[in-house]
């Protein structure tokens, strides 16, 4: 007897064929002993029509964030209710439980929710009356009782922090690509696919772009210590595990992966004066509004007329409101002005190996500088290095570095 969670993203549900055949699969794959929870998204582009509705109507809709998680999470409650109806259909009892009555509490941050724990014991009950039990994903409740959502993607989340709290066998991430590549397969023709990956390696991977994983959902993992098996939904074919540690050799890349993140906006402050406390200034006003700031870069001193620079990085949905603080903050301090630009683009190399091994980032540079791409902002952290470059030349630069890293096998 195992206790498993499964987990299918939108592409995997976006018609009811296709919820149909998720029915199957988890019926054909699910022993008599058995216990399965299955933890589902919204239906194809659900959420992405979600949003648009709201901006069709209010402009800016992530004002009201806490309608914004009333109207996103019904997205999941529609996948819940059709994939348990159907389970029954097909002759295996089964409910739905919204992320509420999951057990699934979270903090108060609208529309970025954190779980705080996971309270599993309606979940375990319907397991013990014999019921596969199908839980909306990407939601949960606050102390108030107000739904929340986790952030895009948050239904990986979802899974593993279940998965985490019912102390599962095993965590299936069923998706429209069959595991985790060196670099996203859409760009480039040659990325490779990964046996297996550590914690550590696709948490900065994530972090950096990789769309094949909520960050969030790494972390929790990791935290858990939960084998986390990312497969296709289409094939039975085994695909990408994240663990702790590797388990077989693979042939041995310093680098793992090549990121992008087109999801990116840059805001420069121009002329900002040099004493103590700006910078505090700026990045806890923003901190207080729950904008996560990315890159940040600071020029050193003009002397003459004790002034700096600050440049850094917000994810596109942030830069209208960290725009407009930073306006008020930038009129306060009286700076020369504040640009903004949405059309940037980081790409970045992830691998624990780097660490000790001088010469990656000149190999980076290098592969970009071949390519003619130009480097606006550069950060690194003890396992990745990433460049801010220019959104038109984001496939470009993720091929040459690939390239470099990845020579092709002749
Ligand atoms: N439906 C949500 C989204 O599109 C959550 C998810 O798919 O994981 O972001
Ligand atoms: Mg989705």
């Amino acid at each position: 007897m195992a206790l498993t969670v499964k987990k299918f993203g939108g592409s995997s549900v976006a018609t009811t064929e296709k919820i149909m055949a998720v029915a199957q699969r988890v019926l054909r794959e699910k022993g008599p002993e058995d216990k399965v929870v299955v933890v589902v998204s919204a239906m194809g582009d659900t959420t992405d029509d979600l949003i648009t509705l709201a901006k069709d109507l209010v402009g800016q809709p992530y004002q009201y964030t806490r309608e914004m998680d009333m109207l996103l999470s019904t997205g999941e409650q529609v996948t819940i209710a059709l994939l348990a109806m159907t389970l029954n259909k097909l002759g295996h009892p089964a409910v739905s439980l919204t992320g509420s009555q999951a057990g699934i509490k979270t903090n108060n941050a609208y529309t970025k929710g954190k779980i705080l724990s996971v309270e599993p014991e309606r979940v375990l009950g319907e397991l013990a009356k014999g019921n596969i039990v199908v839980v909306a994903g990407f939601q949960g409740v606050n102390g108030d009782g107000d739904i929340l959502t986790l952030g895009r993607g948050g239904s990986d989340t979802s899974a593993v922090a279940l998965a985490g709290a019912l102390q599962a066998d095993s965590c299936e991430i069923f998706t429209d690509v069959d595991g985790v590549y060196s670099a996203d397969p859409r760009v480039v023709t040659d990325a490779r696919r990964m046996k297996e990956i550590t914690y550590t390696e696709m948490l900065e991977m994530a972090r950096l772009g990789a769309g094949v994983m909520q960050p969030r959902s790494v972390e929790m993992g990791k935290h858990y210590g939960v084998p986390i098996h990312v497969r296709s939904t289409f094939t039975q074919d085994s695909g990408t595990f994240i663990r702790e540690a590797y388990t077989v050799e693979e042939k041995e890349f310093i680098i793992r992966g090549v990121t992008h993140d087109t999801n990116v906006a840059k805001i420069a402050i121009l002329g900002l004066p040099d004493h103590p406390g700006v910078a505090y200034k700026i990045f806890s006003a923003l901190a207080t509004a729950n904008i996560d700031v990315d890159m940040i870069v600071q020029s050193i001193r003009n002397t003459d007329k004790n002034i700096i620079d600050m440049v850094f990085t917000v994810a596109q949905p942030d830069l209208p409101q960290a725009k407009e603080l930073v306006e008020k903050l930038g009129t306060e301090m009286q700076v020369f002005g504040i640009l903004v630009d949405y059309n940037v683009a980081k790409v970045s190399v992830v691998g624990a190996g780097m660490l000790g091994h001088p010469g990656i980032a000149a190999n980076m540079f290098g592969a970009m500088s071949d390519a003619g791409v130009n480097i606006e902002v550069i950060s690194t952290s003890e396992i990745s290095i990433s460049c801010l470059i220019q959104a038109d030349k984001v496939n470009e630069a993720v091929n040459a570095i690939h390239t470099r890293f990845f020579p092709r096998e002749s």
